[in-house]
């Protein structure tokens, strides 16, 4: 698949996807200045491909970028370059209902760097995957863990931005979690050690009769797209929605449990193992408020219904 390199943001080129060089002292290896985003793109029946708010993952590396002391590309950049790649990798967009074509922007300090301090120089890149389901239970619903000991984010810290680091500090958990059978983990706050956060890859949503509730951003959470768009889609389909601190105790007494995010789209979480009890949700799992987001959000992001937010992008 070709990927799109560009080293100042300008005017990047297209290359056969393979191995980048690095400067073995680029800021990125050494000190992890990196940040990414995800987006999918999904083909329609009359061919056309649809992007879903790629303004919005531009807008988060901008942040992201301010946190992390690096420049980033305009929205307009960004978008165009993402545009460009999608184009140049039609072909790889699966056929209506069959998956999505993955984009992968990354950005990454790639000067060289020996004392800690920000990279001189900067690359943004992006490459692109089709994919079908992230959890191997497809739609299905997933099984989560809470965790006790070891957290994703601390306040101040990185953990509000798409950066390299917060993905390594979740390895651990989620591969002990997976090894024991669970399809991820699920996070708590690391002060009083009694709020949710969020999944590794996701945002988290507690439903109890009519009210929807929602970890609040402050910080040590990612400021999900999905779960943005899924808080305004809910609120038009009349749901209450709550964004605030949500008490991991709720979990016990919730009628459903999902999840959002650009790889996992909306998944609905069949049971949650707090404590060593294993709470379960919905009728075998599928909570019926998931399923009703689920499906307007897809048929949204696959132009099957009016996008009246005029939240796609068609490229043709
Ligand atoms: N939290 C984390 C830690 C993530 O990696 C993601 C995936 N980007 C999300 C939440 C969901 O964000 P989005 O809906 O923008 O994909």
């Amino acid at each position: 698949y070709p990927i799109l390199i560009g080293g100042n943001f300008s005017k990047g080129e297209l290359q056969r996807f393979g191995n980048i060089e690095l400067n073995p002292s680029a800021g990125v290896l050494n000190y992890g200045q990196g940040l990414f985003e995800g987006l999918k793109a999904y083909r329609k029946e009359d061919g056309n491909i649809l992007l879903f708010r790629p303004e919005e993952n531009a807008l988060r590396m901008r942040q992201g970028a301010e946190r992390m002391c690096m420049p980033a590309p305009t929205v307009d950049q960004f978008v165009e370059a993402v545009k460009e790649t999608v184009l140049a990798n039609k072909r790889w967009v699966p056929p209506p209902g069959k998956g999505s074509l993955y984009i992968r922007p990354l950005l990454m300090g790639s000067g060289a760097v020996l004392g800690l301090a920000p990279a001189p120089e900067y690359t943004f890149l992006i490459y692109v995957s089709p994919v079908g389901n992230y959890f191997k239970e497809g739609v299905a619903p997933i099984n989560l863990i809470v965790e006790h000991e070891l957290h994703r984010a601390t306040p101040g810290g990185t953990g509000g931005v798409k950066t390299i680091g917060n993905y390594a500090a979740v390895l651990k958990a989620q591969s002990a979690a997976k090894a024991k059978g669970y399809s991820d983990v699920l996070y708590l706050d690391c002060v009083h050690k009694k709020y949710l956060e969020e999944v590794s890859s996701c945002n988290i949503f507690v439903v109890k009769g009519n009210v929807i509730s929602t970890p609040a951003i402050k910080g040590t959470i990612l400021p999900g797209i999905t779960r943005k768009s899924i808080i305004d889609v809910a609120r038009s389909q009349g749901f209450q929605v709550e964004e605030r601190f949500v008490p991991v105790d709720e979990l016990l007494d919730a009628d459903e449990v999902f999840c959002t995010g650009t790889a996992v789209v909306v998944s609905p979480v069949g049971s949650i193992t707090y404590k060593g009890k294993r709470v379960p949700y919905g009728v075998d799992g599928f909570g019926a408020v998931a399923q009703q987001l689920y499906s307007v959000l897809t048929r949204l992001q696959m132009g099957l219904i009016d996008d009246k937010m005029n939240w796609t992008v068609e490229l043709s």
